[in-house]
Order: C-alpha cells, then structure tokens, then sequence
C-alpha cells in the first residue's frame, strides 16, 4: 500500500519542475493533494441538442456528421482559418478554427463528432468558433461529465484533465481510512470508487454517490478531530487559575455588568480554577458586552501570573480591542501589547520578544490577528487564549495555538445567537454560556419592511441622516450581476450536485458595486464606497478603515462588511432584497447600527414591487425581524421556519467560507447538516471506543495530515 500524500507532483507524467511550480501556487505538491483538488464544476457534454434547439448564451453539445473536408485559408496577420461544414437532422453549421491547422487530419467527410461550444446564429446560418471536437460513437460515446479546475499560469484544462487522468492509476492503491463497518452502515462507496469518480465521473449518480462520501470524509476528520480534541483536553493539565477578585478592574467600568454577564464571568472563573484546560464560547447578540467578560477573564489569568491572549478575525478588530481594553489595562499595571500584520518587522521582534520573555518586560496581555499563529510567537506563560468571533476561525487554528502553548485555558466568543442543539454540532467540544440580556439603556433599532415603491423616500430618508452627520451602511446580497462572459459557462456547479442537474437561474438582484456607483449619482453630496468579497483584505481593510474614521458617508457591501466592527455613528441599515436573507443573519447585521447615542433604523427593502408579493416565510421572517430584538428568540423561529440546514448558512454569514474554515471542500454545513450530526455520533463513539485511535492508524495518519495541513496554509 502506498500513501498518495508522499508522492510528489513529478512522479507523473508530464509535470516537470515548471508544472509543479504552477501546482504548487495551488497549494497541491503531492499526488494526494492532486486527487484531492476537486473540480469546480463539470460541463455535461452528454447534454445533446440539435442544432435549431440550441442556446446561444451557453455552451452547448451538439453531434454533427461532417459534409465538407477542412479547408484551411490565410487571413489578416498572417493568421490561418480552419473551417468546415457538419450538420444534423435540424441544420448546418459552419465550424471554425483559427491557427490550428493541425486539425485538418482530424476532420474527414461523414465522420460523426461531438462538438462543445457556443452556437451562434446568424439568420438560418449557424456557426461555431473553436469547439472542442471528440469523435463520437453512440454505442461507445465520450464521457458526458467533464471536469472544470481551477487554473493558474501554465495550466489549463486539458493539461490537468491529463495529470489526473495519470494520477488516478494510484486510487486502486489507496486504503481506505474510515472503517468498514462506518462506511456499510452509511452506505458509502470506497475512496478510491469515489476519487475516481468524482474527477471521471461516469454519469450524474456516481458522481452523486462520490459526492456523497467525500464529504462524509472531509465532516468525518472534522468530528474526529473535535471528539479527539476534547476527549484529550480532559487528560491535558493547565494552570488552575485562583479566583481573583475582579472588584479593582470592574470599578473602572462606567457601568455595572449585566447579571447574564457575571454569570458568564463566574462560569469562567471557575472553568479556569480547575487544572484542566477551559473550552467555553460566549454567546451573544453584538453589543450585549462580551468584550468585558473576556476581559475579566484575562485579568483573572494575568493575576495568577500568566499571560493571556486575544485573536480576532480582522487586523480592525484586533485594534479596535486593543484601543478599547488597553487604558484599562494599564491603569492596572497591566502590561498590554499589539500583534498585527501590518507591523514593521522589528516591531514583531520586540512583541515576540516580549511575549516570549521570563523577565519585566514580559507582555501580560496580547491583542493580535492570526499574526499570534506565526512561529515566531511562543507564549513563556500562557494561562488564557480567547478568540473573538468564533465562525471565522476553525478548530484547527485554535487547536494550534492551544498546542504550541502548552494547553492553556481557551475562551471563544461568537455574535450568533444559535439554539442550543445546534450548538452541540457547531461547538460540540465547548461549554456555552449564553448573554440573552443587553445593557440597560440601549436603544431599539426601529425595524421597517418598505417594497420598492418607497425609493425615493429612501433616498430622502438616507440624504437626511448623512446630513445631520450619521453614516449609513447598505447591504446588498451579490456582488455583481452573473457574468456570462466567462469564459465557462457551466451547467453544473460542483456544489449543486445531488442526483440530476440543475440548471441555475439569476434572478435580478441589487448588485453592490452598481448599486454604489448610481447612489453615488444620485447623491452627489454623499460620500459613498463599496466593499466586497471579490476584493482583496487590504482594500477591504482601507475602505472599512475610511468608513470607521468618517470619511465615508454611504458604505454599499455584500454581507463580507466586518463582523463585530463597531462604528458607533452609524444610525442607518439598509438591507436590499431583504427577502435574500436569513433571519438571523438580517439580525446581525441589523446589529451594526444602534451602537452610539444617534437614534437607529434599519429598514428592509424587499425586491419586489410590493411586500405582498413575498412568499409566505419570507415574509414571516422580515415581519419577525420587524417585531422581535431577541437574537435567541429570533434563532429559534429562523429554525422553525428554515430547519437546521439553512439555518446553519444563515448564521454562519458565509456558508463557503464557514465550511472553507473547517477544512471542508465539498462539504456544505447548509446541505449536508443532518449528514454532519449522524457523523459526530459516529466519530463520538469511535473515540469512546479507542481514543487514540490506537487500532486505525490509517484514520490516526489521516487525521493529522488533515491537521498538519490546515496548520500549514494558516502560517
Ligand atoms: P460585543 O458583545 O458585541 O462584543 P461589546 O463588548 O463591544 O459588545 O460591548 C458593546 C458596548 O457596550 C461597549 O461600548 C461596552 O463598553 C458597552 N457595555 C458592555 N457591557 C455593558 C453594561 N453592562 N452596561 C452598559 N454598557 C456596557
Ligand atoms: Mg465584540
């Protein structure tokens, strides 16, 4: 048996220090990581329609006989035509190739091909420009399903289409590392069955039933791992943390701690009493004061004599943190310090430094980014890890910094209200505490759900709040109008395949880049700016920066704007085709106004004409939003209404993004939720059984390559 992760990329056919420097800037170095690049889509050539019936704005797969023999013609800029005529029972069609005179051996009258491409139309002339051609046998037909990768410099389709057919020689090789009786009692194929056939699929169902168990494979190690993880940490030793009285820091705060808050303070201080490593999340709608809570907690540790850390998602966030907790902190006599991206090099020596030391200048509190996962950075006491805005992070990430911290006690605080069955699965290692209670005094964000006809209102109402100095955040739900120019249009996205193909449709939406650029028109007054997921996290971070410091009036986004960034004058949220969205998402992002002392709206856009035309859930959850402040209230009904497998998209802001973080590639937590629970009671019950995996090895070197490697693409 061999181990498809040792094989290098150069092992095959073909690929050369070039190509695997092309596949490297992919991330795939080894034969495994090749079979484990999964494609984005396949075309379904096996789609056959005639000629008449033909689309023009998408590929199509056409048979035709050839009628002419190629002929091959000299055009302008010493470029060479290729064109012949096939047909089919409906019409003829003009075919034609440019600077590819290899194909005229390729073409003979009456032989019967295959052709994939655009069909143009020209009258009752057809034509078609490049297809792809394969030989075509009804009997003995081409594969139907052909695979779309994702390209970099020096590769294309064909070329990768080649390697993997070369590299799937090794599937029969491969043991498989789930154990038989898991995979019979889910009626999963073997992994080589499914490697196969997810890169070769033979037709819809196999590639359904690959589909299928690669993404058992991909929630399997996940629950794995977090059965593992917490099945050890019971095992694991951390400082037992005595009890400090809080009073000297909670009498620096201009208010009193919510009673919902000091329960969650008293559950942590007691976590960290005990020698074994704390797992807790805090829970809590945005602006119900989790920061606090973590404080206290990194109080606690520093005064047992240990270091406490604080990861967010964002270099914003993480300063923004460090703005807040810093004065109070060293009005302590607490030594607090920064670790962001963006520092100078020698600035990162000395925090490292610092953080690392035994001595006086021994950093007590460190605020940072993933920049706190870089190797240089090694806590000399560790007692607290705390990271803010759980869905951002995965659990390998905090298991990282656990490990290379000699296990200290671990808190993680999410914005997402979510019931309490859901979070077994989402945080199935952690305690919950809950905060269902906001500070005294807050301010409702007055909710309304308006139809189009209320525009120019808007508009208005907008123009009035910019001019008495409140700023305005507008979500809309896609980034820009489907492209159809690409370069591929495909017929099946690789995240829509279930039994039959679907085909999709885009529905006219509020794109935020237009949308930016016509409200920017109309107002010419306002300051307006866009972000979105297409743009790099530094001019996302640039925009979100000038928003916060209001140099921005109007900030248009797709839902990517920060989780958690907290720009206290804002006093208006307005959600474009609000029917788009999940409750609990329009929930969080209502929460991003309503934070400072300007009184608050959010007003809910509906895309169509007028509200009544909603459907029915639709409609019960924007009248929800509208009459309901309570994110736990508001979760329980998003469930009833959605079940767990939309509901879990929907809290998690950015279903691809959420899974990406939990080392999932085809597996989606919105489609496959009920999947992902049968597989943590599986994965429970084998640690249980053996919790050091002692009789799977195969799993065991599977897990922590899986672990390994996500560790890797984090640094
Ligand atoms: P989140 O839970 O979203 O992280 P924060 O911790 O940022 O919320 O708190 C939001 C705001 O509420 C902060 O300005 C904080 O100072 C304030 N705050 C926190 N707790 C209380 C409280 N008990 N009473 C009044 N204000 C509070
Ligand atoms: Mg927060």
């Amino acid at each position: 048996m061999i181990n498809v992760h040792d094989i290098p990329v150069t092992e095959l056919h073909g690929i050369g220090r070039a190509k695997a420097a092309a596949y490297a800037s992919l991330g795939v170095h080894t034969v495994g990581d090749l079979l484990y690049m999964f494609p984005r889509a396949y075309e379904n050539r096996g789609d056959i329609v005639t000629l008449a019936c033909s689309r023009e704005d998408i590929k199509n797969a056409v048979v035709l006989t050839v009628a002419t023999e190629p002929r091959i013609s000299l055009v302008k800029n010493r470029m060479s035509l290729l064109k012949l005529r096939a047909f089919d029972d409906s019409a003829a069609c003009e075919i034609t190739y440019f600077n590819q005179n290899y194909l005229k051996d390729k073409f003979h009258i009456g032989d019967t091909v295959r052709f994939w491409g655009k069909v143009e139309k020209h009258g009752q002339k057809y034509q078609m420009s490049s297809p792809v051609a394969e030989p075509y046998n009804e009997a003995f037909p081409p594969p139907s399903l052909v695979p779309v990768y994702r390209l970099t410099d020096g590769l294309s389709q064909k070329i990768i289409a080649s390697h993997m057919a070369d590299a799937l020689r090794f599937c029969d090789d491969i043991e498989d590392c789930i154990p038989q009786d898991i995979l019979e009692k889910n009626d999963l194929c073997s992994l080589s069955q499914a490697l196969r056939a997810i890169h070769a699929p033979s037709d819809y169902s196999s590639l359904a039933r690959a589909k299928r168990r690669l993404v058992f494979n991909e929630m399997f190690m996940f629950a794995l791992g977090t059965c593992m993880s917490s099945h050890a940490s019971d095992k694991l030793r951390a400082y037992a943390c005595k009890k400090t009285d809080l009073s000297p820091m909670l009498s620096m705060l201009p208010y009193k701690l919510t009673s919902a808050q000091s329960k969650a303070i008293e559950d942590i201080q007691n976590d960290m009493s005990k020698p074994t490593p704390m797992g807790r999340i805090i829970i809590g709608d945005v602006g119900c004061g989790k920061t606090v809570c973590a404080a206290a907690a990194m109080y606690n540790a520093v005064k047992n004599h240990r270091q406490a850390a604080l990861m967010a998602p964002t270099e914003i966030l993480a300063t923004q943190h460090y703005k807040e907790l810093s004065p109070l902190f060293e009005k302590l006599g607490i030594k607090c310090e920064l670790l962001v991206g963006s520092l100078t090099p020698a600035q990162k020596r000395r925090v490292h430094m610092s953080i690392s030391s035994e001595g006086d200048d021994r950093a007590d509190v460190v605020i940072g980014t993933q920049a706190l996962l870089s190797d240089g950075v090694k806590f000399s006491r560790a007692g607290i890890v705390i990271t803010d805005e759980q869905h951002r992070f995965g659990v390998g990430q905090r298991a990282l910094l656990s490990e290379r911290n000699d296990h200290p006690h671990v808190l993680v605080m999410s914005a997402t209200p979510i019931p309490r069955s859901l979070a077994l699965v989402m945080y199935g290692d952690l305690k919950v505490s809950r905060i269902n209670e906001m500070p005294a005094g807050r301010q409702r964000v007055d909710t309304f759900l308006v139809d189009e006809s209320y525009r120019a209102r808007l508009d208005a109402f907008i123009q009035k709040n910019v001019s008495e100095g409140g700023q305005v955040y507008v979500v809309c739900p896609s980034v820009e109008e489907k492209d159809n120019s690409d370069d591929e249009i495909l017929l099946c996205e690789i995240d829509d395949i279930n039994d039959a193909p679907k085909k999709k449709t885009t529905a006219p939406l509020k794109a935020a880049v237009e949308y930016a650029e016509t409200l920017s028109e109309r107002m010419k007054n306002v300051r307006v700016a866009c972000v979105h997921g297409r743009m790099s996290s530094h001019d996302k971070d640039e925009v979100m920066r000038e928003f916060v410091d209001g140099r921005i009036d109007v900030l248009v986004s797709t839902t990517v704007i920060e989780v958690g960034v907290n720009v206290p004058n804002t006093c208006l949220m307005i959600i474009e085709n609000a029917e788009r969205f999940g409750l609990s998402q329009l929930h969080q992002l209502r929460g991003r106004v309503g934070r400072g002392s300007r009184r608050s709206y959010c007003v809910l856009v509906a895309g169509t004409a007028s509200t009544s035309e909603l459907g029915d859930t639709a409609k019960q959850r924007l009248e929800t939003l509208c009459r309901s402040y309570d994110g736990f209230e508001i979760a329980e009904k998003d469930l009833k209404l959605r079940g767990p497998g939309d509901f879990i998209s929907s809290v998690t802001d950015n279903a691809i993004r959420q899974s990406g973080d939990l080392g999932f590639k085809l597996a989606d937590i919105n489609a496959d939720a009920d999947m992902l629970a049968k597989v943590f009671d599986d994965a429970r019950a084998l640690v249980g059984e053996d919790s050091s995996l002692s009789n799977y090895p195969l799993l065991a070197a599977e897990l922590s390559h899986t672990f390994m490697t996500r560790a890797d693409v984090i640094n």
